[in-house]
């Protein structure tokens, strides 16, 4: 398999082992990892171990594993215990967006009732 990867890329060099991060979930497509700064009890971001800048060049460029990311929200919120009582999904895209990484990446809150102004 050619993985899309970027040297500079935070992200990349997280999916490469070369950053560590506490991982909650991994498949051979995606990888979920803890938020360095939390901004709630639960706040894990959700990556495609191919690089892609943000949701639409991933969705563009290949719909199957947009699927796959959004399947695996789905997964780490069981696996962090918060299906049941509900949780937040973000993707910030570009400066407006307030994107500060640019590789595309889900942020899954929860474990609180969450402000509507929660900003990751
Ligand atoms: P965004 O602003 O949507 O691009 O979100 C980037 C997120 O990555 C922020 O919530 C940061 O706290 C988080 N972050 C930055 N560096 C790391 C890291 N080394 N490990 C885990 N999360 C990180
Ligand atoms: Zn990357």
């Amino acid at each position: 398999m050619v993985r899309v990867t970027n040297p500079e890329c935070l992200f990349c060099r997280i999916v490469r082992g070369e950053i560590p991060a506490a991982v909650v979930y991994s498949t051979d497509q995606v990888l979920a990892f803890r938020d360095i700064s939390p901004k709630a009890p639960v706040h894990v971001l959700v990556i495609p171990r191919d690089h892609h800048s943000d949701l639409a060049s991933l969705a563009g460029a290949d719909p199957a594993l947009a699927g796959a990311l959004l399947a695996a929200v789905g997964a780490v919120a069981e696996v962090e215990g918060v299906a049941e009582s509900g949780y937040r999904t973000i993707f910030n895209s570009g400066r407006d967006g307030g994107q500060e990484v640019p590789h595309v990446h889900a942020h899954v809150l929860g474990g609180a009732r969450l402000p509507t102004s929660i900003v990751p």
